[in-house]
């Protein structure tokens, strides 16, 4: 095994011990000469794709599937470090550059509408192309989806899945046009904007026309869907779940039954399950034990429409990984990492790979750092010395092994870092040391990683553009470089 790493070389009783401990839970590590002669064995999959699968993690860094990876090991019981994520199995993967047509570093809605249209936009900017000017409307701007094109040019059906709120960047990306993100119902869209043509993105997605519209839909922010009158924030009277659930084979859904009978009876389905975001994980059991956990939601959306005879595209986002870094919440986010991995696996196990395309990737990584530790140390927790005390740092205070850039953790009004004195840092409410104060962690403007196997995996390799993996789906399905 890898011992050079461990600091507390010299010690030989100590080494020996950790590196017998290390390889019996190392069973899924990449063995070097078998990872190679898998690699020697490959064939590009170079038929069109019958079905693509987008996962995205939203926030999801390199440091993010690091740490993910360690925990999702650490609690399985064996070593963290040599673990697989579902997704590190795939054969295929590389490095995604995400700026934005204005910005170094990207929001959620430029980052998703760059690998969903090819076109890289304005941050705020949805379904739109670079010309765009945030709020300010012009449908001349819009751009189809990869979505859209597939329903309509292919006679695909199509399905979103996120554990935000579906009006929210990365969902909307898939199926909506707005120059501004935040335009996710009546309430919040300009009358100027109106009166130019746009659309809330509530709208978008309930009142599209039958060639263009999801055929499953799940997520959170029912408020953004249903007027006042019952309780949502809507004032122009639309109730958009009864619109939905009044089309022939349609059903509007709020909890796990009745998604899976409506699975069931092969409805067009459109699942709400939280007035805005659904909850964490982490929350998920206590707050909201009827809300299906994105692996469900997954699963649910890929048999509904491996039913189709012309396939599919889906969109999968795990949403939390960046919401709750962005609170600093690093066991919340981390754990979120895990519910993807989870969804990744199911799609692994329900789909063929001679015919479906499934993409991993991130639309922006997150400051998180990884900044020491033991092998056998609890990732959550602090970098501990061989007797299992804190080592401290050079400032003589104990440091967590994860820590943020930025964020609501970070010292504030002159103070210093706090001792963490007494504290659990592993708690799952535990907010996380950050270097700069924020009240919420700023998006980090590394590039971000993507993983593939499939029909066209192959072509996700090396140094990639955000708008080049849309290319890559593109091609998997057989559509024109341009819409009709
Ligand atoms: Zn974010």
């Amino acid at each position: 095994m890898i011992l050079p790493i461990l600091p507390r070389a010299g010690l030989a009783a100590g080494v020996l011990a950790l590196s017998i401990s290390v390889a019996a839970g190392a069973v899924q590590a990449k063995e070097p000469q078998a990872a190679l002669a898998a690699a020697l064995a490959r064939q590009p999959a170079t038929a069109p794709a019958k079905n693509v699968i987008l996962f995205i993690g939203d926030g999801m860094g390199v440091s993010t599937v690091t740490a993910t990876r360690i925990l999702a090991g650490q609690r399985a019981g064996v070593d963290g470090a040599s673990y697989d994520l579902a997704f590190d199995t795939m054969p295929y993967g590389g490095l995604v550059r995400t700026y934005s047509a204005d910005g170094l570093v990207t929001d959620s809605a430029n980052g998703a509408s760059a690998i969903t249209t090819g076109y890289r936009t304005i941050n705020g900017g949805l379904g739109v192309d670079g010309g765009a000017r945030r709020g300010v409307c012009d449908p001349a701007r819009n751009v189809p989806t990869l979505a859209q094109r597939a329903k309509r040019e292919l006679g695909k059906a199509v399905g979103v899945v996120s554990t935000a709120s579906l009006t929210d960047a990365t969902p909307a990306a898939f199926y909506a046009h707005s120059p501004d993100r935040g335009w996710e119902s009546d309430v919040s869209l300009p009358a100027a904007a109106r009166e130019a043509g746009c659309v809330d993105i509530a709208s978008q997605l309930v009142l599209a026309p039958d060639d263009l519209r999801p055929d499953i839909a799940l997520g959170g922010g029912l408020s953004f869907f249903r007027p006042e009158a019952v309780g949502g924030q809507r004032k122009d009277g639309q109730d958009l779940p009864e619109i939905w659930g009044a089309r022939a084979d349609a059903a509007f859904v709020t909890d796990r039954d009745g998604l899976n009978a409506a699975v069931a009876a092969g409805r067009d389905v459109l699942g709400l399950f939280a007035a805005v975001h659904m909850p964490r994980e982490v929350d998920r059991p206590t707050a909201a034990p009827q809300a299906p956990t994105l692996e469900e939601m997954t699963r649910a959306a890929i048999s509904r429409l491996a039913a189709e005879p012309q396939g599919y595209v889906l969109l999968v986002e795990a949403a939390h990984i960046d919401k709750a870094h962005h609170a600093g919440l690093v066991a919340a986010s981390l754990t979120e990492g895990i519910e993807l991995s989870k969804a990744v696996a199911a799609a692994i196990a329900l789909t063929d790979p001679a015919e479906t395309l499934i993409l991993v990737t991130a639309d922006h990584s997150h400051g998180l750092v990884i900044n020491g530790g033991d092998r056998g140390d609890d990732v959550l927790g602090l970098i501990e010395g061989p007797t299992g005390a804190p080592r401290l740092a050079a400032d003589g205070k104990p440091l967590p092994i994860l820590t943020y850039a930025t964020g609501p953790g970070g010292p504030r009004n002159g103070e210093g870092r706090p001792t963490l004195e007494g504290i659990d840092v592993t708690a799952a409410d535990q907010v996380r040391q950050a270097g700069v104060y924020s009240p919420s962690a700023a998006h980090a403007g590394e590039d971000v990683p993507a993983y593939a196997q499939g029909p066209a995996a192959y072509l996700v390799t090396g140094s990639m553009d955000q708008p080049y993996l849309f290319q890559v789906m593109r091609h998997a399905l057989r559509l024109p470089v341009e819409a009709p």
